[in-house]
């Protein structure tokens, strides 16, 4: 459920017609609902009911502050993976020992920061980061909280790009290896064994992926149990899909069930790292139809917004709903969305039954809340978009557009060119 509903043939974000946004601040720009976040947050979080849990919304699928701030408002933790996250989760107020640290390549200075924080725990992802940490840990008389992200080898049969707990992948430690890292871990000075943890991909559609990752997980716990090795808390990461065009993911309730039940009387504390699920469908991206043109073969539908912009549908294929922001009554088209950029994979949809949207109008992007932001770039020296979020019958410009200036903001002629 979201907040994108049209009204009397024109498209609102809650009670602001989307056409007054546009008008305001411009095109392209992305649309976040208020309420459809925060009811995602506490659907998510609720599903889980009974267990002691702590939902830390993974900051990487949408990273405005404004965004952040709301979670941390409604009891949220965050799930970082870098130093300029961790950087703005702290700035939006969330407490320290309510992040997580992931990612395979924590450099020093992230480290460090992470240490001096005192976030909850870092997800370690090899033995070399292990001992880093230790090391690091020891400079700044510091211990160091870790669970090892083990990667239990299931398909979540999702988009190769965002499968990332099989054996292949690069995330994580193989089950054998990190009963090996446990046990180093176990004899390092300033190292506190906190948890386990695994992610295993994102938009996963079914149940069994994560239910057979939970089970692996259980058993390592148990084998460490056996070894004197107490885990506190368990991290099933995020990946839980949304559906875009006709995928049926279970509902977070679905989802949690299965976990609830089998974590049911352990004394495990839970964690779970949503990005997607959360954000995915309480953003749009709104954009202007530059002009229409008919090639030999394709229509084409030139906008405004670029895969600069959103990035999905050409790095995944990714497909995302395209509607008129005013219905129209026309026969609908088939065309490729595309953008300004000088790339054949420049697009926002191909062969697309889609409304027959003429110069000038505004369509609406769909799902685009998460993974769209933040994976933006300024790729032809196009200033990103701006961002913007609707409560009730307001809206507020939460990220401004970028000007020219920001596009050249640190660049340096050298004076040996004057040579
Ligand atoms: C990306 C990521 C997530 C969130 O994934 P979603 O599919 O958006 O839920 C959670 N944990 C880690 C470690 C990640 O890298």
């Amino acid at each position: 459920m979201h907040h994108f509903l049209h009204r009397n043939n024109e498209l609102y974000c809650e009670d602001v017609p989307i056409r007054m946004i546009a008008e305001k601040v411009g095109t392209p720009f992305y649309l976040y609902s208020h309420a459809t976040l925060k009811r995602h947050f506490l659907v998510f979080n609720e599903a889980f009911e009974g267990l002691e849990r702590l939902v830390c919304f993974s900051a990487k699928a949408n990273t405005n502050l404004a965004i952040l701030k709301l979670f941390e408002s409604l009891g949220s933790g965050l799930d970082v993976v870098s130093g300029g996250e961790l950087y703005r989760g702290l700035k939006a107020g969330f407490s320290p020992d309510k992040i997580v640290y992931s990612g395979v390549g924590k450099r020093i200075h992230e480290i460090d920061y992470a240490l001096e924080a005192d976030i909850l725990m870092f997800n370690v992802e090899s033995l070399e980061e292990l001992e880093l940490i230790d090391e690091r840990a020891g400079l700044l008389q510091r211990k160091a909280p870790v669970a090892i992200r083990v990667n239990p080898d299931v398909d979540p049969k999702t988009h190769p790009y965002i499968s990332t707990g099989l054996k292949k992948n690069k995330f994580g430690i193989d089950m054998e290896t990190a009963i090996e890292g446990y046990k180093v871990a176990s004899k390092l000075k300033n190292i506190n064994i906190m948890g386990i943890d695994c992610h295993i991909g994102s938009q996963i559609t079914e149940s069994k992926p994560f239910i057979e990752a939970l089970e692996s997980l259980k058993k390592l716990i148990n084998e460490l149990g056996q070894m004197g090795i107490e885990i506190r808390y368990m991290d099933m990461g995020g990946g839980l899909g949304i559906t875009y065009n006709d995928e049926s993911p279970p509902h977070p309730r679905e989802y949690a069930r299965a976990i609830v039940e089998s974590l049911k009387g352990s004394n495990l504390q839970l964690i779970l790292e949503p990005g997607r699920v959360i954000v995915g469908n309480a953003g749009i991206l709104v954009s202007r139809v530059l002009f229409r043109k008919s090639g030999k073969v394709k229509e084409f539908v030139i906008v405004d917004a670029g895969m600069n912009d959103l990035m999905r549908p050409t790095l995944y294929g990714a497909f995302h709903a395209i509607e008129p922001v005013i219905s129209t009554e026309n026969q609908p088209i088939t065309a490729d969305v595309v953008g300004p950029i000088c790339e054949t994979g420049d697009f926002l949809a191909v062969d697309r039954k889609m409304p027959d949207v003429k110069k000038g109008d505004l369509i609406a992007v769909m799902s685009a809340g998460a993974y769209g932001f933040t994976m933006s770039s300024n790729y032809c020296s196009r200033p990103r978009a701006a961002e913007v979020m609707v409560k009730d019958d307001r809206f507020h410009v939460v990220r401004a557009r970028e000007i020219y200036e920001d596009l050249v903001d640190g660049e340096s002629v050298p004076p040996f060119l004057d040579d």
